[in-house]
């Protein structure tokens, strides 16, 4: 009898899932579940300016391997463009500064460099001074980030350099973020005397700045998703929001609002806060408390003559202490050589931890502040040529410290069931690892079905 596996939502983890359940037997009848009316989730292009600009994901990272390999087997390979790998700023007192270089994920790693940049003063380079020669104290990877940079960088180097810049990936703050979950390499170096040197030897192991580090394709992310969905054709249900999960002796009941289905396993790839509810009363489902941070990404057009700032950057970082709404901003076509042809396209990400308030703004409030941050961060003199608002609420999970160990504990409640879990909601929230995570998912269910 032929198998019957739902996948419960249509991002590229969901997605990926039923590719994969699908091309490792042809036999199994999968059906994707989700809720909108389209797939790709947080991944979504449209046309702007005349170009085709993300809404929010604009890249993957190819220092490991499965975004690329999962573009390979779609024929995507040879579509590949890459960043321009012009450095990104910070804003301080009026200006955009460089980054100390070389740094590691916006961890500077030379005292004596650090020591030329304006952004910190003498207290945050004897900090780094100190991590270099081994003084400062070793931290519990267990711990969080915000409690390994404090210890081994002090609050300065902390807060005005280096949680700007991973606040941009994560947006949360680093002292509310596993350390092991979101920065493994972090956790590592946090072991060895010295946390900045054996992140720079590592860095330098592992030949990152030989190749690209990120990729997308040349019409943006949504060419991945759509690939998927084109493959699944038929096998997608939209406007098919999952209510319930339900376990029966016959198999997995899938619950929505009109209909009931029966199917013989399932994989959960919804947001982390549906993840939760959808898991019920499980012990499991508590790891998926994750307190998701809701963001918007405003992309706006500006004539180039009318800008103040030299366009010699990928963008820039705001540091929280700066007093400005917008977080970070990229100069998407400088950034992207392919992109670069009309007007200066920018996009500014706004919404922090705890603090939604603009993302729930109306569209003018949200336009007009960020266009007025522009304007005064970039010395702006004109007017945008085109606004466009994405709102993404609760985008972000927030994987606390302890994170790894709850999802190991959920791994293994669900182990003896026919339910899988995958995306965001569990390792974390890079493109790649949602798909080589769905990738295990369904692995696994194929074994089991
Ligand atoms: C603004 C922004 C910028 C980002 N930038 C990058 C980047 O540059 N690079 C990078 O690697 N990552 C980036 N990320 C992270 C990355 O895009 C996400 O982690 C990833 O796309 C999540 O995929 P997912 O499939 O797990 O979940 P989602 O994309 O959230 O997909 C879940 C799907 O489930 C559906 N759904 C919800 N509830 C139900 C239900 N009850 N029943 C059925 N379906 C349901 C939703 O409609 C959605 O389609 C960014 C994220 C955001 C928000």
């Amino acid at each position: 009898m032929t198998s019957r596996v739902a996948v419960i939502g249509g991002g590229i983890a969901g997605l990926t899932a039923a590719h994969r359940l699908m091309t490792l037997d042809p036999s199994v009848d999968v059906e994707v579940h989700e809720a909108s009316g389209r797939v790709g989730g947080n991944i979504k292009t449209s046309p702007f300016a005349g170009r085709p600009i993300d809404e929010a994901a604009d890249a993957f990272l190819t220092r490991v391997p499965w975004a690329l390999e999962l573009c390979a087997e779609l024929g995507l390979a040879d579509q590949l463009v890459h960043p321009s790998g012009l450095p990104a700023g910070i804003y301080a007192s009026g200006a955009i500064h460089d980054l100390p270089t070389p740094h590691v994920m916006g961890v500077p790693v030379d005292p004596a460099a650090l020591a030329r940049s304006p952004l910190v003063g003498d207290d945050a380079v004897a900090a780094l001074m100190a991590d270099a020669e081994a003084r400062s104290p070793v931290v519990d990877p267990a711990d969080s980030l915000g409690a390994l940079l404090r210890a081994r960088l002090g609050d300065e180097l902390t807060e005005r350099i280096v949680e700007p810049l991973l606040h941009g990936v994560y947006a949360a703050p680093v002292d509310q973020l596993s350390l092991a979950t979101v920065t493994p390499q972090f956790a590592d170096a946090a072991r060895a005397p010295s946390f900045t040197r054996a992140l720079a030897d590592a860095a330098a192991a592992s030949h990152e700045t030989a190749t690209p580090i990120f990729a997308a394709p040349r019409g943006g992310m949504q060419e991945l998703t759509d690939a998927l969905a084109h493959r699944l054709g038929p096998r997608i249900r939209f406007a098919s929001p999952v209510e319930r999960l339900t376990v029966a002796s016959s198999g997995v009941e899938v619950v929505g609002p009109d209909d009931t289905s029966v199917f013989d396993a399932v994989i959960i790839a919804t947001p982390t806060h549906v993840t939760g509810g959808l898991l019920g009363a499980s012990p499991a489902a508590s790891a998926f408390a994750l307190d998701p941070v809701s963001v918007a990404f405003v992309t706006v057009a500006f004539d180039p003559d009318t800008i103040g700032v030299p366009l010699d950057r990928s963008g820039f970082l705001v540091p929280a202490a700066a007093g400005h709404t917008v977080t970070a901003c990229s100069w998407t076509s400088v950034k992207w050589p392919h992109l670069a042809e009309g007007s200066v396209v920018v996009r500014a990400a706004v919404g922090r931890a705890d603090d939604d308030a603009i993302v729930a703004a109306d569209d003018q409030t949200i336009r007009t502040t960020v266009v007025d941050d522009l304007r005064e961060m970039m010395h702006i003199t004109g007017s945008p040529e085109e606004v466009r608002i994405s709102r993404w609420p609760k985008s972000f999970p927030r994987y606390r410290p302890g994170h790894l160990d709850r999802l190991a504990a959920v791994t293994a409640e669900l182990a003896d069931t026919r339910i899988a879990v995958a995306g965001a909601a569990t390792a974390g929230i890079g493109i790649p690892t949602c798909i080589h995570g769905a990738d295990i998912a369904a692995r696994r269910i194929a074994a089991m079905v």
